[in-house]
């Protein structure tokens, strides 16, 4: 294929399918490269994709006969965990069951592959339905630069060529390092590994036990126990008829305590409360894959070159400041706005820098940038010890204590507090943790 495209996209995830999209419904000529059989053969996310962005890719998705998402997310629970106990923050509205819905959890393989068959029909709806392609099974071995300009990609032998490149390669990002844009050495310090079991349960009981009612769903995040003292949380969403339940834990913390993820999984399950949640299911997947931190200190220098353009993860763009992980929303915001610039630099005639340096302009005034800058803090303090360890400990030990009735004199609520604060932290540290809550939240 001599011809040369308006852009190659290496990576058909969340960023690169987002980005193909706005592509085709603009009438480019580009390449999507996956290294997977196809579209989210090799991804795993937990996972809730929030925001409203897939709206913006598949108007009313909602209506779709068989829509790529699982459930819509009504109910939100935090729970501090200890080695027999679990203590919850629940919230549960009416006023998420209208779409266009907040959060829709997705399974990856199901989800990728349906919104790449979406992006096909729209390079079907394009002028070139004929030249513009999906290409899976191919991995992308190098960007082609000519004078520090991408221009193109080569797999194996082959080159294609191109006057842009887009990399939505993901965290493992080899071909943004090979491209100057980060050094070639991340720190284990920034990475965890997530590990995500899918469990099926028969549906029915799933509804029931869950309270779901037609397909609202439920998403559950865990701190505490549920890593066993290492950097990270656990995590359990409502699917149709399975549950995905997992954890992140942090790679260096891991290393240091001697904790594989395996053990830490198989002990998060074997939770009194998580048994009895997931009692009866059968395991029908089981994956894992690295997860950023989220902290921007790992953030590539520059998210783009002449020619070339860096989307979603590859670019470290994801955040998990305790309320939820948000790397999928953030990828399918910047592989729009990926798409957009590209298109803008088409018209223009121009791709170097000068015009795709609009792309992290766009980026930064929207939520994505905003939301990494504002809540780097938080995301610190979610990686502290005191947070994944003594809070959920003291919490749980106060919960034990202020819900025994036993037949002796109940004790006043702050002397149980006051005894739980001895043995798992002190007033003083509990007050910097509140101190920096309050700055960073
Ligand atoms: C356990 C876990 C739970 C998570 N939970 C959530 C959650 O609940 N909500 C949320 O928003 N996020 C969650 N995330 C994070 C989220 O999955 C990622 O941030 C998101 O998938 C990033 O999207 P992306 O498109 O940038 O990269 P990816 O989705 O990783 O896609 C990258 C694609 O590029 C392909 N590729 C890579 N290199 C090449 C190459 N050289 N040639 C060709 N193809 C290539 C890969 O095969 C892949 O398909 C979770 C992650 C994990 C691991």
């Amino acid at each position: 294929m001599d011809e040369k495209f308006d852009c190659i996209i290496v990576g058909a995830g969340i960023a690169g399918l987002a980005a193909a999209m706005i592509l085709a419904r603009n009438n480019m000529k580009f390449l999507l490269i996956e290294k997977g059989d196809f579209a989210g053969s090799k991804n795993v996310s937990g996972g809730v994709l929030w925001g409203s962005d897939l709206a913006r890719l598949v108007p009313e998705y909602w209506k779709e006969e068989d829509g790529g998402w699982e459930r819509y997310i009504n109910h939100r629970r935090l729970t501090f965990m200890d080695r027999e106990s679990t203590f919850s923050i629940d919230f549960k509205s009416s006023h998420f069951n209208a779409p266009p819905y907040s959060g829709v959890v997705v399974l990856r393989s199901r989800f990728d592959r349906w919104l790449a068959d979406k992006v096909q029909e729209a390079i079907d709806d394009s002028d070139f339905a004929m030249e513009s392609f999906i290409a899976t099974s191919i991995k992308v071995d190098e960007v082609l630069m000519e004078d520090d300009k991408a221009t193109g990609i080569r797999t194996g032998e082959e080159e294609f060529h191109a006057d842009s490149v887009i990399i939505a390669e993901g965290v493992n990002n080899l071909l943004t390092r090979q491209a100057g844009l980060q050094d070639d050495y991340v720190p284990a310090d920034h990475m965890l590994t997530g590990i995500k079991e899918v469990i099926r349960l028969d549906q029915k009981v799933l509804e029931d036990r869950f309270q779901l009612n037609g397909l609202s769903g439920m998403s559950n995040e865990f701190i505490g126990y549920a890593t066993d003292g290492v950097e990270g949380g656990g995590f359990l969403y409502t699917n149709r008829d399975t549950v995905s339940l997992g954890l992140v834990a942090g790679i260096r913390d891991m290393r240091e305590k001697e904790k594989s993820p395996h053990d830490l999984l198989n002990q998060f399950k074997n939770h009194p409360v998580i048994q009895d949640t997931i009692r009866g299911g059968e395991v029908v997947e089981y994956s894992a894959h690295v997860v950023s931190s989220g902290d921007k200190q790992v953030m590539p220098k520059a998210l783009y070159k002449d020619g070339l353009l860096l989307c979603g993860e590859a670019a470290n763009l994801l955040m998990n400041a305790g309320k939820a992980i948000q790397g999928m929303d953030f990828a399918m915001r910047s592989g729009i706005l990926g798409a957009e610039t590209i298109i803008h630099a088409k018209k223009k005639g121009d791709f170097s820098s000068q015009t795709l340096q609009e792309y992290r302009r766009k980026l930064d005034e929207t939520y994505v940038m905003k939301d990494i800058n504002q809540f780097q803090d938080a995301v610190h303090m979610l990686h502290s010890p005191e947070m994944f360890r003594d809070i959920p400990n003291l919490v749980c030990d106060f919960g034990r204590k202020f819900f025994t009735i036993d037949s002796k004199p109940t004790r006043k609520s702050r002397r149980l507090f006051a005894e739980s604060v001895k043995k798992h932290s002190s007033y003083w540290d509990l007050i910097k943790l509140g101190f920096k809550g309050g700055k960073s939240l």
